[in-house]
């Protein structure tokens, strides 16, 4: 790709230099309770209801702890914990984050480049287009959309609006998925992009909508809608290479990558067997084949695998 160096984007957050400690339990001993650790005080009112004083004590005696207070709300309705929660479909597993280096500062200023040059061209594409924010995190952080672990890869969060990024991710695409190139790691990008031009189109919500009502085909909607956002991605691509800024070989680093993490090859590496029934993202050649309808069309309406 021919990108720009040096300049980062404003809708960038750089959390990186908070490590995981935003999502780090304190070692803070309460004046409750005493033995067995810390441990949440349960502040009720008469008759065993929870007073309002008492829930606000309660989320802020959480918050102090570094535990997310929705997902112990979660917690009290039932079920919860820590973790995304339910609805939102982290990309791609991965292992461990890499230290900074300057090779990690010039990855910032791609991955700036990228994301504002995705943005200018959705701006362009879609009237009531708003910008997301790009979130570099190493090994956790808190998200709207619960705590997101580097583990889990990128992923967008719809109730903050934020792509969250571990950029070690690379590395992984790199090495263990046999994906290099700067076009592969843009895709990443431009899929989460996907995702948030999903939630402004609403179809988002009437996906999740929709998996609700009928959980038999939860898995089976959720790979329709990450199909769509590699078409999406490939949309933005095809914008991309007529202004020039893909390179030879660019378009095969993207198509590439889309292959590589695909559920059955993720299965097939897992060693655990291949199950289409469990695929959430969609297979090798479904991911290659719409990015590829995106990058040859550019066309947002021949995105949609929910039509036919
Ligand atoms: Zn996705």
């Amino acid at each position: 790709m021919r990108w720009q160096r040096g300049r980062r984007s404003h809708n960038l957050e750089d959390r990186r230099a908070q490590g995981s400690q935003s999502t780090r339990r304190p070692r803070l001993r309460l004046p409750v309770g005493g033995r067995g650790g810390p441990r949440i005080p349960m502040p009720t009112g008469r008759g065993g209801r929870m007073s309002l004083t008492g829930l606000v004590v309660m989320l802020g005696v959480a918050w102090l702890l570094g535990m997310d207070p929705l997902s112990l709300l979660g917690g009290l309705g039932g079920g919860g914990g820590p973790g995304l929660s339910a609805g939102v479909t982290p990309d791609v597993a991965m292992g461990s984050p890499a230290a900074t280096s300057p090779a990690e500062e010039e990855q910032v200023d791609f991955v700036s480049f990228v994301l504002d040059d995705l943005q200018t061209t959705w701006t362009g594409l879609m009237p009531n287009y708003r910008d997301a924010r790009l979130v570099l995190f190493r090994d956790a952080t808190r998200s709207g959309c619960g705590v997101g672990q580097a583990e889990m890869g990128p992923f967008y969060c719809p109730a903050d609006e934020k792509v969250y990024i571990d950029l070690s991710f690379y590395d992984e695409l790199r090495r263990r998925f046999g994906a290099p190139g700067d076009f592969a790691q843009a895709y990443v990008l431009a899929h989460e992009i996907g995702h948030h031009v999903q939630r402004l189109t609403g179809l988002e919500a009437k996906v999740r909508a929709a998996q609700r009502r009928n959980p038999d085909l939860a898995n089976e909607l959720s790979v329709r809608l990450e199909l769509q956002a590699d078409c999406l991605a490939g949309v933005w691509g095809h914008q991309a290479d007529r202004r020039g800024v893909l390179e030879p070989g660019d378009i095969e680093e993207g198509l590439r990558a889309a292959a590589a993490i695909g559920d059955d090859r993720i299965q097939a590496m897992s060693g655990r067997g291949v199950h289409p029934e469990s695929w959430t993202h969609g297979s090798s050649a479904q991911r290659q084949e719409w990015l590829q309808r995106g990058l040859e069309t550019g066309d947002f309406d021949r995105c949609d695998p929910f039509g036919s």
